[in-house]
């Protein structure tokens, strides 16, 4: 694979498994330095132990994305030992599924803390070093949950749907200052979060899918080198559907 990211570097939030460890392989197989965030450090180091072999630096932080003062000293660090941040990923994310009438009100808030919130507080914080450089991308992974809904997930597709919200409007604001802003909607994939689906619904899931199966990380992380690369130089404020054909 051609090195195209090379003295790139992309800081990826939930990178300590599933869609966004996948998203470091792929950008790491190109050359690109990563920043790999999520609240277990140790399982982050493990992550980029894996990389060795690919000839590029990285740095795993301890951070919980909910909390803008643990993000801001997250991002300080690695200010510190890379200068800059070309790439911001915007990946962590947590679901608590319920059916609203019985959903604990601690579930809605931790569900907007992370996955909303934790969108605002990377960014703002990783947009200073951009600003000044007058470059930089910034792609968040939404669902296909924030554009069709579903049930038993309103706060998870509040939030999914309030990213692309967030993202359209960062994307008008910052454009002149040369940084797109993109939002990723993956379908069902394939990792921790979707392995506890109930007996059964997995080939219900096959069966909506036009595509005719669940996507894997690799699809996802696909899609996100894209909107980093080059060749989307001219895409912003747009919301770019891995879902197998579910929304279209
Ligand atoms: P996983 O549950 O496998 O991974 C979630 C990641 O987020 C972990 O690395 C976790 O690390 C991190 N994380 C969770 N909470 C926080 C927090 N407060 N601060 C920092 N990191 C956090 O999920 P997926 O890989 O499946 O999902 C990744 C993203 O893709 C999420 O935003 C999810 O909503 C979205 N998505 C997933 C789909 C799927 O079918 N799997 C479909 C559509 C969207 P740690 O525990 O170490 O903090």
């Amino acid at each position: 694979m051609s090195r195209v990211f090379e003295e790139r570097v992309a800081m990826i939030t939930g990178a300590s498994q599933g869609i966004g460890e996948s998203i470091a392989q792929r950008l790491a197989s190109e050359g690109c330095n990563l920043i790999l965030a999520s609240r277990r450090q140790e399982a982050c180091e493990e992550v980029g132990s894996l990389l060795a072999g690919e000839d590029i630096e990285t740095l795993a932080v301890g951070m919980d994305v909910g909390s803008l003062d643990s993000v801001v000293a997250s991002v300080d660090e690695a200010l510190e030992r890379f200068g800059h941040i070309d790439f911001l990923v915007n990946n962590a994310g947590i679901a608590r599924d319920n059916l609203l009438v019985r959903m604990d009100p601690a579930d809605w808030d931790a569900v907007l803390r992370t996955d909303l919130t934790g969108v605002y507080n990377c960014t703002k914080t990783v947009l200073r070093s951009m600003l000044r450089r007058r470059s930089g991308r910034v792609v968040t992974i939404s669902s296909v949950v924030g554009l069709l809904g579903n049930s038993g997930q309103t706060a998870y597709g509040a939030a999914k749907a309030g990213v692309l919200g967030f993202t359209k409007s960062l994307a008008r604001e910052i454009a002149s200052r040369n940084i797109t802003v993109n939002a990723v909607a993956p379908g069902y994939i394939t990792t921790e979060m979707t392995a506890g689906l109930p007996e059964g619904a997995t080939e219900n899931l096959q069966q909506k899918i036009p595509l005719g199966r669940l996507g894997v990380g690799a699809d996802v992380a696909g899609a996100v080198r894209f909107l980093l690369s080059e060749d989307a130089a001219y895409i912003t404020g747009q919301v770019l559907s891995v879902d197998g054909g579910m929304y279209m």
